[in-house]
């Protein structure tokens, strides 16, 4: 937004990010009319008191088009709305403390209409596109975007043509169907995906949106910065002023989120509304890493992935084109870093993140903290720092892939119950069972392997746990409580596992309870022998507590 004095009304004007050439903002547009560069910005020219400007906001309803003075729509009638923008800035609790970060903030843009943060792109771009008076669209999409584009053509009245890589998973495609869309798959990567939809739409004389897509991709996720600033405002300001994270985090795959948000900041320092820019930190699946490795290079043009491995299809652009310069000339300038993660780390921290702060996202969004995870780990992000991770998207289409098949209970009643009863009954006292609290004594000299334990155990299972941290107070613990069962470690002081063993195996009213052995001991034959003989399940110490072992450790319980 630049001051502009003398002009009545509000003028847009797109620029080539590359050589600066200004033309008017146009559907016909596919990039710079001098040279060819595909990405391009949107620049606002009005009047505009800052001050004024904020606190009228302050009014305003909480969604994206509050800030519609700096959206590519002339007239608001042709909005395309569904309520999209304004989500939650949701302060992480157990994770952050888990992670060892004061202020770990996450952006739940899962709260979109259509569950994931290209909402705000459909909402901008079938606006802009409605405006300019287009009535058939083709669009090529990993998912995300295409579901959103569905929805919002469907309420503009446009006819859309969404073309999927094959690998997209079916749900999302049916979504996409759902809403009216006519979904083609191609058998093929996500970029040769892209060159057959723009092809078909030159055959057929349909619009294809990449210029304006780019636009209203760019100009739809800077309105993430604009409500962050205000959130942290809020937060940390008393709602007196704006304010920047230092990171901004996201899952990349094309990388208009992250320029988009840059854009944004960028903005609101022109004008004064925060005093810095965030560094970015930059997410890809290791199997798709091409903006990674050149990072990694020191390289600012990326070589393109042609056979991207991950089964994180969200994140599978091979070639990031233009995206990635401009996202490597922000972090030269202002900060950030590129980095990737597995899919294996990608689900695991989904679940990591369900179980800390209960936020079921999509794998994209996995990949996005596994790489918050390494950054922690790694020195990269401080504890002190203000982050805010981009949560773009939910589970809930894909939400098979995540779980594999262990993850509910089922409760046959009809074997279970060998004289008829009222049906009701019959479930209460199953679920009686599913609710009966285990008690487990750990005993563990050391208190915080005790509680990663305890942790790990409360999270999957209802129990009580008692932990001692020498062998005196631990058998006293099994004595008193009679336990469902006993973690211990071998190697303690006075009395250690062995004896703990011992004694309960002699003891006709603690014989049967299980027991875990934790240890971090190298064991002769014939100790693991004596072991093996007295004890339900040995684990090596500092081994991962993978879900296998956990549910193996759970299902000793029942
Ligand atoms: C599109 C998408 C991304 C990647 O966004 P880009 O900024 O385009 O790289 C990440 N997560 C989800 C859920 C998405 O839909
Ligand atoms: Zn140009």
């Amino acid at each position: 937004m630049t001051h502009h004095t003398g002009r009545g009304g509000r003028h847009i004007e797109l620029e080539c990010i590359h050589c600066h050439t200004r033309v008017p903002l146009d559907k016909n547009i596919s990039g710079c009319p001098e040279c060819g560069e595909v990405i391009l910005e949107a620049r606002y020219e009005f009047e505009v008191d800052i001050t004024q400007w904020t606190a009228e906001l302050k009014h305003r309803r909480i969604n994206l088009w509050r800030y519609h003075e700096v959206l590519p729509i002339y007239d608001q009638t042709n909005i395309v709305s569904l309520g999209e923008g304004g989500t939650p800035l949701i302060k992480s609790r157990t994770l952050a403390a888990n992670l060892g970060l004061k202020h770990l903030y996450i952006k739940d843009e899962r709260q979109g209409p259509t569950g994931s943060f290209k909402d705000r792109q459909a909402t901008v771009a079938i606006s802009a596109l409605k405006e300019m008076g287009v009535d058939e669209l083709v669009v090529a999409s990993t998912g995300n975007v295409a579901i959103a584009y569905a929805a919002y053509c469907a309420r503009a009245g446009i006819k859309l043509w969404a073309f999927f890589p094959s690998m997209t998973p079916n749900e999302k495609m049916r979504e996409a169907a759902l809403y009216g869309a006519e979904v083609i798959k191609i058998t093929g990567t996500y970029d040769q995906t892209k060159e057959l939809a723009a092809r078909f739409a030159r055959q057929k004389g349909i619009f294809l949106d990449r210029g304006i897509k780019s636009v209203a991709a760019i100009e739809a996720m800077k309105t993430m910065a604009y409500e962050i600033a205000e959130q942290l405002g809020n937060e940390f300001e008393g709602g007196k002023r704006w304010r920047s994270p230092d990171w901004f985090l996201q899952a990349v795959s094309g990388g208009m989120g992250p320029i988009g948000v840059g854009k944004g900041f960028r903005e609101l320092y022109d004008v004064g509304l925060v005093d810095k820019m965030p560094a970015l930190g930059m997410i890809q699946a290791s199997g798709c890493a091409p903006m990674v490795e050149a990072f990694r290079r020191g390289q600012r043009i990326a070589t393109p992935n042609d056979n991207p491995q991950t089964f994180i299809t969200t994140l599978a652009t091979g070639n990031p084109g233009r995206a990635y310069e401009l996202l490597y000339d922000y972090v030269e300038a202002h900060g950030g870093y590129f980095i990737d993660a597995t899919d294996e780390e990608t689900f695991n921290a989904i679940r990591v993140l369900a179980r800390t702060d209960g936020i079921s996202v999509e794998p994209a969004v996995g990949t996005a903290f596994a790489g918050l995870f390494k950054m922690v780990q790694q020195g990269i992000i401080k504890p002190d720092d203000v982050v805010v991770v981009n949560c773009s998207g939910h589970t809930l289409p894909v939400e098979t892939t995540i779980l594999g098949q262990q993850w509910q209970r089922t409760f046959d009643l009809s074997k279970r119950l060998k004289t008829p009863v009222m049906p009701e009954e019959g479930l209460l006292s199953a679920l009686q069972h599913v609710d009966k609290v285990r008690r487990i004594v750990i005993i563990e000299d050391n208190l915080d392997a005790a509680r990663l334990i305890e942790r790990i155990l409360r999270a999957h299972s209802n129990v009580e746990v008692q932990i001692a941290t020498n062998g005196a107070e631990g058998l006293n613990l099994i004595y008193q409580f009679e336990p469902d069962m006993v973690i211990t470690d071998l190697m303690m002081p006075d009395v250690d596992g062995f004896t703990i063993i011992n004694n309960m195996k002699a003891d006709p009213k603690l014989t049967q309870i299980p027991i875990v052995v934790v240890t971090a001991k190298e064991l002769t034959a014939k100790e693991r022998k004596q072991l093996n003989e007295q004890v339900d399940m040995l684990l090596q110490k500092g081994s991962a507590l993978d879900d296998t072992l956990v549910e193996n450790l759970v299902h000793k319980l029942n």
